[in-house]
C-alpha cells in the first residue's frame, strides 16, 4: 500500500507473535529497507513504513526468509488471521491457527479485508477488532464458528475447524458475498444451523492478566526499531506477542502489578502528521498527547481530511487544513467543520490550558 512516506509492507507473524530474533531481524529490516517505523495495526498485524519500490522486494524476500510471510502472495493474503493475545502454545487457538495454514490451499480466495478472529480461550475477548469470522466459546465451553453480525455461531472444534471454514467461505461466495465486501454487509441466509451464542467478552484486563508476560504499551501504536530491538532485551524476554490494542505482550518477560493499557491510549488516535507525512502540513501526535487529559471521549487529531488513523467517528475531531485545524465533533476526519482555522495554543485554549 502506498502512504504518503512511502510503501507500507504489513508482516502478519504465522501464531501472532515474534520469536526475538524474528522481532530483530524485522526492526533491522525496517531500518534497513524502510524508515525504521513500525505500527501496530488494530488487527494485530505490523506495518512497515517507508519502503521504498527499490526495497520492497529484497524486504519481502527477507519476511519469508525470517518465516514471516508465505512466498506465494496468494497463500499469504489467504492467510488474514487475528489470534487471542493471550494464546499459549498448543492451546486450542494455536491448534485451530495451526490447522488453518496447513489447508490454506483449500480456502477460497476471498475479499482482501476479510480477516477470520480466532478467539478460542475461555470466553472471547476480540468481539471489539474488525473481524468476518470468528472462532468463540459458548458459555459451556463449546467451540463455535459465528459470522460477524449475526448473534448465534454453529458448532465446530479444533478438528473440523478447517473444514468447517472452508465451507462458510464458500457459501460466502456462492452467496454473493464477494460484492458485499465484508460478511456484516451480508445478509444471505446461513448454509448451516446457528443456535449456539458466544459467552460474553473478557474486560481487556482480564485477558491481559491471563496473557503470558506484562503488556508493554505503544503510544498512538508506533515503535521504531531501536524501541522494538529494546523490548527483545528486557529481562527473560523469550517473544513479543501481538495484540490489537497498541501495544505488545512481551512473553516471559517480569510480570508487574496492573494490566490494561493506560487510560487514554485507546480512545485517542493520531496519524503520523508533519513532517512524517508529506500530506500533512500540521503537527499532530504532540498536540493529541497535550490534548488528551483536557478532553472526555474519544479524540482523533488527524494531519488531513484522508483521517488514515481512525476509520470511523470520534466525538472531538481536529483536521490539519493549510497548516492550522478544522474542528467538528461526532465526525470523522475532513468532515464539516464547525470551527476552522485554529492554531495549536487556539484548541488547547478552548479545552482549559491557559
Ligand atoms: S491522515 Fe495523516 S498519515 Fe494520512 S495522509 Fe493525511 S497526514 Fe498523512
Amino acid at each position: 500500500m502506498m502512504a504518503g512516506d512511502g510503501l507500507l509492507v504489513r508482516v502478519r507473524p504465522p501464531q501472532g507473535r515474534l520469536a526475538v530474533t524474528q522481532a530483530i531481524a524485522l526492526a533491522e529490516a525496517a531500518r534497513l529497507h524502510g524508515n525504521g517505523l513500525i505500527d501496530l495495526t488494530n488487527r494485530a498485524a505490523l506495518q512497515l513504513r517507508g519502503v521504498t519500490e527499490q526495497s520492497h522486494g529484497p524486504l519481502l524476500r527477507q519476511l519469508v526468509a525470517l518465516g514471516l510471510a508465505d512466498a506465494d502472495p496468494a497463500r499469504e493474503a489467504r492467510r488474514n488471521f487475528l489470534l487471542a493475545p493471550d494464546s499459549t502454545p498448543g492451546d486450542d487457538s494455536e491448534s485451530i491457527a495451526l490447522g488453518l495454514i496447513a489447508h490454506l490451499d483449500d480456502l477460497p480466495q476471498l475479499p482482501s479485508k476479510i480477516g477470520i478472529a480466532i478467539d478460542a480461550g475461555p470466553a472471547p475477548c476480540l468481539a471489539g477488532v474488525p473481524a468476518d469470522f470468528r472462532f468463540e466459546r459458548s458459555q459451556a465451553g463449546a467451540l463455535l464458528l459465528r459470522v460477524e453480525r449475526r448473534p448465534m455461531g454453529s458448532p465446530t472444534s479444533v478438528e473440523t475447524a478447517a473444514s468447517d471454514l472452508i465451507a462458510l467461505a464458500r457459501w460466502f461466495l456462492a452467496t454473493g458475498g464477494a460484492a458485499s465486501g465484508r460478511a456484516a454487509r451480508h445478509g444471505a441466509p446461513l448454509p448451516m444451523a446457528a443456535e449456539m451464542a458466544p459467552a460474553p467478552s473478557r474486560a481487556l484486563s482480564q485477558v491481559l492478566a491471563s496473557a503470558s508476560g506484562p503488556f508493554h504499551a505503544v503510544p498512538f501504536g508506533q515503535i521504531d526499531a531501536d524501541g522494538l530491538i529494546a523490548l527483545t532485551r528486557k529481562r527473560n524476554v523469550a517473544a513479543l506477542r501481538l495484540t490489537p490494542w497498541r501495544g505488545l505482550v512481551l512473553e516471559g518477560g517480569a510480570q508487574r502489578a496492573g494490566h490494561a493499557p493506560p487510560d487514554g491510549l485507546l480512545r485517542i488516535d493520531a496519524c503520523p502528521g508533519a513532517p512524517a507525512c508529506p500530506q500533512a502540513s500540521v503537527e499532530t501526535r504532540g498536540l493529541a498527547s497535550r490534548l488528551a487529559p483536557l478532553v472526555e471521549g474519544s479524540l482523533h487529531v488527524s494531519g488531513c481530511a484522508k483521517g488514515c488513523a481512525r476509520q470511523g467517528t470520534a466525538q472531538l475531531v481536529l483536521t490539519g487544513r493549510q497548516g492550522r485545524f478544522d474542528l467538528s465533533r461526532n465526525a470523522r476526519a475532513g468532515s464539516p467543520p464547525e470551527k476552522t482555522g485554529l492554531t495549536a495554543r487556539q484548541i488547547l485554549a478552548l479545552f482549559g490550558r491557559p
